[in-house]
């Protein structure tokens, strides 16, 4: 086991006393990672030893981990419904933990498509923060200067609700910028707090945009929490840019932005300067917005969003407008858990690997091996390891015990291991781990999915023509079932756009990349129809994220479902259809 990176090593940039003592911390608990784990389930088991759940598995005070593998099962968000719905209704006894709950988080939820409550508490929040304060210095150590400018980061919060019990329900990030350890870095980005906290999303992101335009030669990086968050600045921006050159010609704020926080602050920020209004006329009335970040904010140094998992498939339109920028993927974390760092962010994107913090929560690892038998029947007790016995190369679904309450619960994502960081494993975000389509025996996950429309958009090169978002339905009313598959696309020149032909050969370009199970139901059983194409106008995909956001989802935490069943979305969707395109013959098949 290596460590990945050396504290006296010549090669690394001199880091500040701060910076040293956050990577020595890193170090200290990579390098104990069994250690601490053995503690923090220790701690956590004690701490809620009259806990009612702890209880009713009969826990009797032990500590250890053999007794506490034998008595507690592994569970889902289903098992322990009915004890947070008491904990929201306002029973404030021991009913999962010890300590009273602050709030609770809630999870964008988007494989079943329902929200799930985590209760959380001050203390879990401070040591989240204090996970994401170490982040700095992971950054500094790979990018110098850092401190010589700002971030341009689009960060949002949502409105928040209440339990009946009065608790606070908001997304993690909401607690985030809200607290006190956030405030003191502030000065870090062009933003102020009056605009990452307004409610309202157009107005958030006009003054996010109009203070990194403002600053723009400050600008060191542009961020978001997921890489979805930039290119809808990217839109955004093309959308208003010459209501944002405006103000800033004159001087005065857009009408439009009614809140009175921005506007008193903004007053004090906006004078006229319109060299800069000419300049960003200049820029964005170009018919060419490749490379446009790096143009309009010529010292940026890398984009800060996670790419990996389902965000991946931007990576080849952030590549576009900041002209192939490194792209940093620095954290994976939940609702449910913070789980690790990226202690290479400046990797290739594509290799992205988080680093488990033996310290935020007890971890163990279900193998995750879709081939063998133990993985599918009920019968064979389930392959679980310890975190530092994951095994380089294999995949799991990480089973997490954390201190606000959750003891083995499966939080239903896969991952790979890249390596060890001293004796804590390193990870690549495979995916979420439900299947999206499924008409017959067949499961096309999200992976899958995303390799088939990748595989397909090759053929929409020679039309410059690219796929900006889709989305998936197993239309089952047609006999037999299949597949529907809703792109929005961007056709550069509408005289070369691609036909129906072409459109057709997508559909089957699909087929032929989907899995064998697929195939096979398709040629032989026939029991799948032809796969669907349905081409939507442009802006549907923001319409269906407007529409999320109104039924409650957060800006931030929001992600495109790549898989749709609600009958109001599927009927938004299917209003704004152009056209419809079936694969035309069937994919090859050989046993
Ligand atoms: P939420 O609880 O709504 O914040 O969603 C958490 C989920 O987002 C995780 O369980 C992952 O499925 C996904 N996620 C979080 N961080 C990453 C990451 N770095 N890469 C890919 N997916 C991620």
């Amino acid at each position: 086991m290596t460590s990945d990176f050396a504290l006296s090593s010549p090669l690394v940039p001199r880091v500040s006393e701060k910076d040293a003592k956050a990577l020595q911390y890193i170090e200290e608990i990579t390098r104990n990672a069994a250690t601490f784990q053995e503690t923090v389930l220790a701690e956590i088991l004690s701490r809620n030893a009259n806990s009612e759940y702890l209880q009713r598995y009969k826990l009797g005070g032990a500590t250890d981990r053999e007794t506490f593998k034998l008595k507690l099962p592994l569970i889902t968000y289903e098992d322990i419904k009915p004890d947070i719905q008491r904990m929201a209704d306002g029973d404030r006894s021991a009913v999962l933990l010890a300590s009273p709950i602050s709030e609770f988080l809630k999870s964008s939820g988007t494989s079943s498509g329902e929200q799930k409550l985590f209760p959380s508490t001050q203390e879990e929040l401070d040591r989240r923060h204090f996970q994401i304060s170490l982040l700095r210095a992971v950054m500094n150590r790979c990018v110098p200067d850092l401190d010589k400018g700002k971030g341009l980061y689009f960060l949002f919060v949502r409105p928040e609700t209440r339990t009946p019990g009065g608790l606070l329900v908001r997304p993690a990030s909401n607690s985030m910028y809200k607290s006190d350890h956030f405030k003191t870095r502030l000065h870090d980005y062009t933003s102020p707090i009056e605009a990452i906290l307004c409610a309202d999303s157009f107005q958030s992101m006009y003054t996010h945009m109009l203070c990194g335009l403002l600053e723009r030669e400050q600008v060191l990086r542009l961020g978001a929490l997921f890489a979805s968050g930039l290119l809808r600045a990217m839109r955004f921006l093309q959308i208003h840019w010459q209501a944002l050159a405006n103000d800033i010609e004159t001087g005065t704020l857009n009408q439009k932005i009614t809140d009175p926080s921005i506007r008193d602050c903004m007053a004090r920020i906006l004078k006229p300067r319109p060299e800069l209004a000419e300049l960003i006329r200049m820029e964005c009335s170009e018919e060419n917005w490749e490379g446009i970040i790096a143009r309009i904010w010529p010292n940026t140094k890398y984009l800060d969003a996670i790419a990996t998992g389902s965000m991946a498939q931007y990576i080849h339109l952030l590549d576009y407008y900041s002209g192939s920028l490194p792209i940093a993927s620095m954290l994976y974390s939940s609702s449910e858990c913070f789980f690790g760092l990226n202690l290479n962010p400046m990797c290739k994107t594509s290799e992205a690997s988080y680093t488990i913090m033996p310290n935020m929560a007890y971890f163990e690892f279900l193998l995750h091996d879709p081939g063998s038998p133990a993985s599918t029947s009920d019968f064979q007790p389930p392959k679980l390891v310890d975190l530092v016995d994951v095994e380089v190369g294999k995949e799991y679904e990480p089973i997490i015990t954390n201190y606000t309450g959750l003891y083995r619960y499966k939080v239903g994502d896969i991952l790979r291991v890249a390596g060890f960081h001293n004796a804590s494993p390193h990870f690549h975000f495979v995916r979420r781990k439900d299947a999206l389509l499924s008409i017959d025996y067949d499961k096309t996950d999200e992976a899958d999915l995303q390799k088939a429309v990748e595989n397909a958009s090759r053929l929409l090169r020679e039309f410059d023509t690219r796929i900006l978002e889709y989305t998936s339905y197993a239309e089952k009313k047609t006999n037999p079932g299949h597949h529907v598959i809703y792109w929005e696309i961007l056709v550069k020149d509408p005289a070369n756009s691609p036909t129906d032909d072409v459109l057709k050969q997508c559909c089957l370009a699909m087929e032929e990349s989907l899995d064998s199970a697929y195939r096979e139901a398709r040629v032989v059983d026939k029991t799948i129809g032809p796969l669907e194409i349905r081409l939507v106008k442009t802006g549907t995909f923001e319409e269906l994220m407007d529409y999320a956001i109104s039924r409650g989802a957060s800006i931030n935490q929001y992600k495109v479902a790549r898989c749709v069943s609600s009958t109001s979305i599927l009927k938004l969707l299917d209003s704004r259809v152009i056209s419809k395109h079936f694969s035309p013959s069937l994919p090859h098949w050989t046993t």
